[in-house]
């Protein structure tokens, strides 16, 4: 009786082990390709009447923010609601308010790193972090 008593508990924690190896199996880190080092291209496609959230500062600067998100530009401002009103090859003419319009590169050298998982599609010519909270990435 002591015997059988014996061998059940023996079996009983070979399992044990085993489950508890197959469990961490099961826990091994596979991820989705996308957290793998994601590099953008840094291009933002736009529709005419699409809206979106451009760098809104003075000449001066030249971040070329543009963004499908609002957020903060990548030099700190606040980014401003606009619409676009004319595509061309590589530039896009946005309205920015009632009368201001202004033209800005299609291509960022930094964009959003947070993969397909974001939709914000920000580019900018300056580092910085993007309108969801993250860090631009240097385009390739
Ligand atoms: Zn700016
Ligand atoms: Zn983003």
């Amino acid at each position: 009786m002591r015997f059988k008593l014996m061998s059940l508990m023996l079996t009983l924690l070979s399992l044990s082990v085993i489950m508890s190896f197959c469990a961490k199996q099961d826990a091994k880190p596979e991820g989705p390709p996308e957290s793998k080092q994601y590099v953008p291209t840094g291009k933002i496609s736009l529709n005419k009447g699409d809206t979106v959230f451009v760098c809104n500062c003075k000449k001066s600067c030249k971040c070329n923010t543009i963004s499908r998100k609002p957020g903060n530009c990548a030099c700190g401002n606040k980014l401003a609601k606009a619409k676009v009103v004319k595509l061309k090859k590589n530039t896009v003419l946005v309205k920015i308010g009632k009368k201001k319009t202004k033209s800005l590169k299609l291509k960022g050298k930094y964009a959003c790193g947070c993969g397909k998982s974001c939709d914000c599609n920000t580019i900018s010519n300056k580092p910085g972090k993007c309108s969801c909270g993250t860090d631009l990435v240097e385009t390739k």
